[in-house]
């Protein structure tokens, strides 16, 4: 099938995207790397009158590390953060989670501000938002605004940005204390989209776990955070017993549903023997330094 006629604009600043955004109505759409958009208009499950192309848009694919934040521009592309080594040194878990979205041919050209403006469920970067208390910068006509991950993913393929904004920058925050992380998936094959992703974050001080982040991709309609098995860790060593007790609490806790490519119990299954291999590993990664 080929995609609905429509009228395709270039923009080569942001303002001229956002112009050309409130000039197109509800029915603009941004064209970033077009790995999720264009299946879609292929598919006509999207039927824009026009497309906003941004990859002429200069100045938006930075990837710097400042006061303990990461910025990223919304086009930098996966492959580009995979491979830098600032954000492997001071960000393991994303050049970790990064390095698991579809293949490199895919990653050479997806953004990140695509994959985040695209909310799927299912996908790495929206979980490692939520797991590093990520924040994202907009922009439209009427200015700039700075959206918290926890407000941004409001339901599947669904963010709270409206029509008109368009995502400039993703900033992620490095956890305080002594810090380990670990980002792990199931797939069916590589390169699939993952059943189940989880993003764990411990922090500790003085041998106490004082900051504790567990973030799970697949498990509802948005990316979800694990609070009450976070919340079980905090104050312990983060030992086998804490670490089993938080996984038993993820199963609990999560409200997956099932589909053609394994059950609700499965899922929650799976997200539990994750969750305790996740923490384990960010834990391991504590003690190797
Ligand atoms: C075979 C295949 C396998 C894949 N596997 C995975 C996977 O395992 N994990 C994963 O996470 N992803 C996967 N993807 C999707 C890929 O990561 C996409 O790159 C990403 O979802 C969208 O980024 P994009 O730049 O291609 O956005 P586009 O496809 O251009 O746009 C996607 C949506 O976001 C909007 N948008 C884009 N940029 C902005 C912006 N700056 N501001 C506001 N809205 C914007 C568009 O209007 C559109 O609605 C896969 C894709 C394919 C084709």
């Amino acid at each position: 099938m080929k995609p609905a006629p429509f009228e395709y604009v270039t923009a080569g600043t942001v303002e001229e995207a956002v112009s050309a955004l409130a000039d197109g109505g509800d029915m603009a759409k941004i064209l970033a790397g077009g790995q999720s958009l264009v299946p879609l208009l292929a598919l006509r499950l999207a039927r824009p009158d026009v497309l906003v192309d941004v990859n002429s848009v200069t100045g938006l694919d930075s990837i710097a590390v400042e006061d303990g934040t990461l910025r990223i521009g919304a086009l930098a592309r996966h492959r580009a953060v995979e491979r830098d080594a600032a954000v492997a040194d001071r960000f393991p878990i994303v050049s970790e989670a990064v390095s698991k979205i579809g293949h490199v041919a895919i990653r050479n050209r997806g953004t990140v501000g695509g994959s985040v403006a695209h909310a799927d469920p299912a996908a790495e970067w929206p979980t490692v938002l939520l797991a590093l208390d990520g924040e994202v910068e907009v922009a439209s006509r009427a200015g700039r605004r700075v959206v918290p991950a926890e407000e941004l993913f409001v339901s599947y393929l669904t963010t709270s940005l409206s029509w008109d904004e368009m995502l400039c920058e993703i900033r992620l925050k490095q956890p305080p204390g002594t810090c380990g992380s670990s980002f792990l998936e199931l797939a069916r094959r590589d390169g699939d989209f993952a059943m189940v992703g989880v993003a764990a974050v411990l922090g500790f001080t003085s041998g106490e776990v004082t900051h504790c982040r567990i973030a799970l991709s697949g498990v509802g309609s948005t990316p979800v955070r694990a609070r009450a098995a976070e919340a079980s860790l905090v104050g312990t060593a983060a030992d086998a017993e804490a670490i089993g007790a938080a996984a038993a609490t993820v199963s609990e806790e999560i409200e997956p549903s099932g589909d053609i490519h394994g059950s609700a119990d499965y899922r929650r299954k799976v997200a539990s023997v994750l969750t305790r291999r996740a923490l384990d590993a960010a834990r391991a990664a504590i003690e190797g330094r």
